[in-house]
């Protein structure tokens, strides 16, 4: 299968602090969930790179994020955000004449982010599916949105204080990224999973049971041990 490439947008960031209110700044929190997006991202999928607008406190241009994203030929752009101005809410944006790609990119992704904000009792600020002419989403060539998490000045302030909440957003928009690009998930194959205890003077099917927290009845059917339960010092036993 080909590597997907994911952008991750760390918004604003260096002179540009982006939003602030109640002791928040949008360039940070945009960073903590861009993190966190990865950190889902590498734990439970495969098939995919990453590379991120900036990995330090630096401006970047917008026209520079979309070229970025243009020249390493991504699959998917994606520009978090926190709002600011009074409201509350999650919504995202695509293009104004966004392509079917990016419609379905919002469509997928929105469907795990609110799924995920209504456990915080945080719903949609108004039409969550906004198109919107916005430079990093009209100058990307590849399916490309940007979220807008919560309020900054708004009561939502106490929401991005929490981060469990940041963390359960992020790993939506990931989930979201990955089933848009069908990554495959990272499973334990039985092989992987398999477990040996090679016997030892003293060792009993019992003892050995506890100590890899499974059952003498597991590891008798995983060795066909006989009815005694009988082994050898030098055995090499199946446990998991
Ligand atoms: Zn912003």
């Amino acid at each position: 299968m080909m590597t997907k490439k994911i952008v991750i947008d760390k918004a604003h960031g260096g002179k540009d602090p982006g939003a602030v209110g109640n002791g928040l700044v949008e360039k940070e929190l945009s960073v903590k969930i861009c993190d966190y997006m990865y950190d889902c991202l590498k734990d439970n999928y495969t098939g995919f790179e990453v590379k991120f607008t900036r990995t330090t406190d630096v401006f970047v241009e917008l026209s520079k994020r979309a070229k970025i994203a243009n020249d390493y030929d991504a699959d998917v752009f994606i520009s978090n955000h926190i709002n600011a101005g009074g409201g509350t809410g999650y919504e995202s944006y695509v293009y104004t004449n966004a392509s079917a790609a990016s419609k379905a990119l919002q469509n997928v992704l929105n469907d795990e982010a609110l799924k995920t904000a209504k456990k915080y009792g945080l719903g949609a600020h108004g039409e969550d599916r906004k198109r919107g002419n916005l430079a990093v989403v009209r100058e990307t060539k590849m399916p490309a949105i940007l979220t807008e998490l919560c309020y900054i000045d708004s009561k939502d302030n106490k929401l991005l204080k929490n981060d469990d909440f940041l963390k359960d957003m992020a790993y939506a928009y990931a989930r979201g990224v990955a089933k848009f690009l069908g990554l495959k998930a990272k499973t334990v194959t039985a092989a992987s999973a398999k477990k040996y205890h090679t016997v030892v003077k003293g060792d009993t099917v019992s003892a050995i049971a506890r100590e890899y927290d499974t059952t003498i009845a597991k590891i008798k059917s995983l060795n066909n041990l006989d009815d005694k339960y009988m082994i050898q010092i030098g055995q090499k036993l199946r446990v998991k």
